[in-house]
């Protein structure tokens, strides 16, 4: 495990209110991004240029950018590319293959990605909001409550600047494109809705217009927000719906995703049935594994039940301890014995591997440190 360079906080930056950030070429579509360029007295391809620097070649910086005009590169840099995010700190661990990124935004608040190479793929895993509104008792960015929605152009530079890390060749053992992208850091993406799926069009726009990833390689993790899944059906996107259940039965999730207390078990599942129907793409159950809370074998029948039939597969999530948490993942035996009851009851079960494990990799973790023990933190890393 190494650890890269620590940029410290700006304290002045701490002070300043939540506010959206400054406009950035992929908050617009292309057709946008020409009118703009025209506006600033450019003719309109130079955003088609623009853009195929920024979304093809990874390049942002305009000194790179030869085929502008020396004269106006800075300028439309500066007006299509300003800095959204300043990188504070950077961990790496499992021999490089997980690094994860804490970035400051424009206005001080703190929201973090990861890279995860795998053999055969590169996934990241980036923030849709900074903080959380949603309070899920075991979840680090839970605790902290919402700052802010993130702009379109905050959510996909995350995914931009770690394909960039990636091309670089920082991933060893992995191919050198970004394949993948898992909206499971900060955040409800379903509550920033709008930003959120104009963020994901941009993702999967062939360069230049956007980063040419695959529909079915996103996936937007959710804690359940009904009519914002419907909605979603039905857009004219095909990406992975993952469901963060971790209670088969309401009076449980209701103190574990307490947004149930809105939308029940039954009324989330049905909807996610939908969009399995509408997508043809199967819904990933999210199971945080929690020793003693919901890990009992008749909470494993009963979710065996609720799925048996239906384009689902659950993904067990070993619980990751927040920093003074009462409550701990479940023990191995445990795991291994609900596994085997969903897979008897006909449930594809996987366990999710614990990537990213010492840099915090949960949700929330490292941003939630923030910069008090990163001292500790560095050394340690
Ligand atoms: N708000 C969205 C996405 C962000 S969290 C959602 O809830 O789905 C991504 C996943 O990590 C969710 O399934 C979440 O429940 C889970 N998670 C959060 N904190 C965790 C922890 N401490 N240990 C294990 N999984 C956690």
């Amino acid at each position: 495990m190494t650890s890269l360079p620590l940029i410290s906080v700006d304290p002045d930056a701490r002070g300043r209110r939540p506010s959206m950030p400054p406009r950035h070429l992929a908050d617009l579509d292309l057709s946008g991004r020409q009118a703009l360029v025209t506006e600033l007295g450019e003719p309109a391809f130079r955003a088609k240029q623009v853009s195929n620097h920024y979304f093809g070649r990874l390049v942002r910086d305009p000194e790179r950018m030869t085929d502008l005009p020396a004269a106006t590169r800075e300028r439309l840099a500066g007006e299509l590319l300003p800095t959204l995010l300043t990188p504070v700190r950077e961990l790496a661990c499992d021999d490089g293959a997980t690094r994860k990124a804490l970035w400051r935004l424009h206005d001080g608040s703190l929201v973090e990605s990861v890279l995860m190479g795998y053999p055969d793929r590169v996934t990241v895993c980036i923030s849709s909001q900074a903080g959380c509104g949603m309070a899920c008792p075991f979840c680090a960015t839970g605790q902290a409550g919402l700052t802010r929605n993130l702009s379109t152009a905050e959510i996909v530079d995350q995914a931009v600047y770690l394909a960039g890390v990636a091309a670089s060749g920082a991933v060893a053992g992995s191919p050198p494109r970004l394949s993948h992208v898992v909206f499971m850091g900060m955040g409800e993406p379903l509550a920033n809705y709008s930003r959120v799926v104009a963020a994901i069009r941009r993702l999967v726009a062939p360069a230049p217009e956007g980063l040419g990833l695959s529909q079915r390689h996103i996936t937007v993790s959710t804690v359940g927000l009904v009519p914002a899944i419907r909605r979603l059906a039905s857009e004219d996107l095909s990406v992975t719906l993952a469901l963060s259940l971790h209670a088969p039965d309401d009076e449980l999730r209701d103190e574990l995703v307490p947004v149930n207390q809105r939308w029940k078990v039954s009324e989330v599942l049905d909807a996610a049935w939908d969009y399995a129907a509408t997508t043809g793409r199967r819904v990933s159950i999210e199971y945080a594994m929690i020793k003693d809370v919901n890990d009992q074998p008749w909470r494993a029948d009963l979710l065996g039940r609720l799925l048996a039939g239906k384009l689902a597969h659950v993904n067990l999530i070993p619980l990751n301890p927040t920093p003074g948490s009462r409550w701990d993942a479940s023990p191995k035996p445990v795991e291994r014995e609900f596994v085997r009851r969903l897979r008897d009851a006909g449930v594809s079960t996987t366990v999710r591997d614990t990537r990213g494990r010492e840099i915090d990799g949960a949700c929330g973790q490292l941003a939630a440190a923030g910069d008090t023990d990163g001292d500790s933190r560095a050394a340690t890393a």
